[in-house]
């Protein structure tokens, strides 16, 4: 799934890399369902319609369209943004999840980054989790590679993508309401501890 992150126009709602119900019962069928299937799907066809009129876009690679941002024509500039950032970061987000007894752990160079910067695993989860508690509203917590090959925690508001901040993105956690709410509720640490649970690197 991850190799459609540089797709280029007609963008593609790539299928999951497991069944809608894998995930039960940390994250339930029906938010799979609709997450994947009506909300990427409406970034997709949100971003085909807007590169649609401009043939000079349509060889741009989807994370060209999230760094070259600026370099776009202005009328479309705000709009490519969510899209693009929401097709990107849903795609990100869903190939990294993984049905129990599935799941990666850090290993190799990962393992050793997570250790000099976050002094292993538990203590990048903590840190994750802090970095969670400071988003407002709808966004996203990331762990992101930095221009130094260091890595590091960040956060961003809607469809935003550190890609845009010379950030590498290699986790995203999407904290908006319709990634837990039919499940969970209001109760987001629940689910911040199920997703941690079905986190596959
Ligand atoms: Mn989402």
């Amino acid at each position: 799934m991850e190799e459609n992150l540089n797709q280029r126009y007609p963008f593609i709602n790539p299928p999951l890399p497991y069944a809608y119900d894998a995930l039960e019962p940390l994250i339930d069928e029906e938010t799979m369902r609709l997450h994947h299937d009506a909300h990427l799907q409406t970034y997709v066809d949100n971003l085909n319609d807007l590169i649609s009129g401009y043939p000079d876009l349509q060889n741009w690679t989807l994370d060209q369209l999230i760094i070259g941002n600026d370099r776009l024509p202005w009328e479309i500039r705000d709009a490519v943004r969510n899209n693009a950032g929401g097709v990107y970061n849903h795609i990100l987000y869903f190939s990294r999840l993984a049905p129990a007894g599935e799941t990666n752990l850090p290993s190799g160079e990962l393992l050793s980054l997570m250790e000099q910067r976050f002094g292993g695993f538990s203590g990048f989860r903590e840190e994750f989790k802090n970095a969670v508690g400071t988003v407002f509203g709808s966004g996203y917590t990331w762990l992101v590679l930095d221009r130094n090959g260091q890595l590091q925690i960040v956060t961003t508001a809607n469809q935003d993508n550190p890609l845009a901040s010379c950030f590498f993105p290699l986790i995203a956690l999407d904290l908006w309401e319709h990634a837990y709410y039919l499940k969970h509720h209001n109760k987001r640490a629940d689910y911040i501890d199920n997703w941690f649970s079905s986190l596959s690197f």
